[in-house]
């Protein structure tokens, strides 16, 4: 009988996984709670009106239609049965003969889940359409308040200086200094405060230190205010605590952490504390030779001894190796260790302006996007994304525009729909008490 492979999760993990077993005689089910592959690294642009969300997503089914092995099912897996070799849906169960769970991370507010409403993160594309929902309405709030409540409308705070961080703040400052500057009649723009607060001594800290300092220069000439060692005790809808100074704010984004996907931890193995699952060299989880852990999800030391980090390069290898370890079982040929090829970290600061390094090259400024922006299209999945996202950054290179400024979706929380466009009231402004110093 075919053997059949169940594979969790259609992001870069397990989509590469699938692809690459595609052509093995097996049956491959994947299973997503979303219909779509996400290309993560450029959702800040969607989240800052940039790009708009088809362009950086497609349809799971869309990428492995040419494999007739391969069914797609939309549902959310609740649980994974090691022992039993059953994973239990919402709607249902599947048994299989290998696993391959790859259901990546999600954000984490460090013990502090109440502020995750008024600090959204971004990792999917609902996230990102909220963060762009609420970016634009402060602008729109501001246009009508009255001076003091103007001042929280156009604060933005970014609370974590890693990629995603820098990347946001560099997109809204140049957003408000550039494509909205000459918009609005009861204000200007360039009164925009856009703060990002790290707790950690530089920003980008993967990084090297001479990149950092690149970024944290770049942002400083985009007007965005940096303060670095520098801890947020408590969120509120009002603005952001740092120890005793309370900083008003309407719009506060989170990047500040990740943990693993709930599914790792209904799996009863052993996790590190952020709940990322120890695999074994092979991928496999420890005394579970037929499930696989891959891309963010999975705690892989690398080299040094210390855990690979979670990029997209990780993710793809990783999958790609299960598939390979999946084909050797099949061939009964040994199952090989894990080695990640490290193709280096980068990010974009702002408008034409990026930083990247690879084994000892570093490259900041101009050529630091250029790169960014090469290693972006080119890993993008499909011609058409790719082809939209160059003219769109072309369009926008020449213009400073952002084509996909649209207010749309309701507020996620009942808080936050009593401050829908239509009824946008000023925030009060009374501190909110402090927590968690
Ligand atoms: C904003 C942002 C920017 C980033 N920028 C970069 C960058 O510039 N360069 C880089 O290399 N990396 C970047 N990354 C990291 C990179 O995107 C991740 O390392 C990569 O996506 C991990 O792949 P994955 O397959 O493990 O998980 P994901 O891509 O997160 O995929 C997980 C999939 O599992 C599905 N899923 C989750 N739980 C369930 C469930 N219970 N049931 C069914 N399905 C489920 C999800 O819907 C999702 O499709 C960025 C990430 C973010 C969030």
């Amino acid at each position: 009988m075919t053997m059949h492979v169940v594979i969790i999760g259609g992001g870069f993990a397990g989509l590469y996984a699938a692809r690459r077993l595609a052509r093995q005689p097996v049956t491959i089910t994947i299973i997503d709670r979303q219909n779509h592959h996400l290309f993560q690294p450029l959702l800040y642009q969607v989240a800052t009106a940039g790009l708009s969300p088809a362009d950086i997503a497609t349809p799971i089914r869309a990428r492995v239609e040419d494999f007739p092995n391969v069914s797609v099912r939309m549902g959310a897996v609740k649980r994974v049965d090691l022992k039993a070799k059953l994973v239990e849906l919402e709607d249902g169960t599947l048994s299989y003969d290998q696993v391959v769970i790859a259901t990546g991370v999600r954000h984490s507010y460090f013990g502090h889940q109440e502020w995750a409403d008024d600090a959204p993160g971004l990792k999917t594309l609902d996230d990102a359409l909220e963060i762009r929902r609420r970016v634009l309405t402060a602008f729109e709030a501001a246009e009508r308040d009255d001076d003091l409540a103007r001042s929280a409308d156009l604060t933005f705070v970014i609370v974590g200086g890693g990629p995603t961080g820098v990347e946001l703040a560099g997109a809204i400052a140049e957003l408000a200094r550039y494509t909205v500057a000459g918009e609005f009649r009861s204000f200007d723009p360039h009164r925009t405060r856009v703060v990002l607060v790290e707790g950690g001594p530089r920003l980008l800290a993967a990084f090297h230190e001479s990149l950092s300092k690149a970024a944290l220069t770049a942002l400083e000439r985009l007007g965005v205010e940096v303060k670095l060692d520098t801890k947020v005790t408590n969120v509120s809808d009002t603005g952001v605590h740092m120890g005793d100074v309370f900083l008003p704010a309407r719009t506060v984004l989170w990047a500040a952490g990740v943990q693993g996907s709930s599914l790792g931890r209904s799996l009863g193995v052993e996790l590190d504390r952020a709940g990322r699952v120890k695999v074994n060299p092979d991928l496999t989880i420890p005394g579970f030779p037929d499930a696989y852990v891959v891309g963010d999800l999975a705690w892989c030391a690398g080299p040094d001894g210390q855990p690979l980090p979670g990029l997209a390069p990780v993710a793809i290898q990783q999958g790609e190796h299960a598939a390979d370890n999946i084909a050797a079982v099949i061939e009964r040929k040994d199952r090989r260790a894990f080695k990640y090829w490290d193709k280096g970290i980068m990010a974009t600061v702002g408008r034409a302006n990026g930083v990247a390094q690879t084994g000892k090259l570093r490259l900041s400024g101009f050529i630091g996007w250029m790169t960014w922006l090469f290693i972006h299209i080119l890993y993008l999945i499909g011609f058409r994304n790719r082809v939209i996202v160059m003219i769109q950054w072309v369009w926008a290179w020449v213009t400073y525009g952002r084509s996909a400024r649209l207010i749309t979706g309701i507020p996620l929380s009942p808080a936050k729909r009593a401050l829908a466009p239509a009824q946008v009231t000023a925030p009060a402004r009374a501190p909110a008490p402090e927590v968690g110093k």
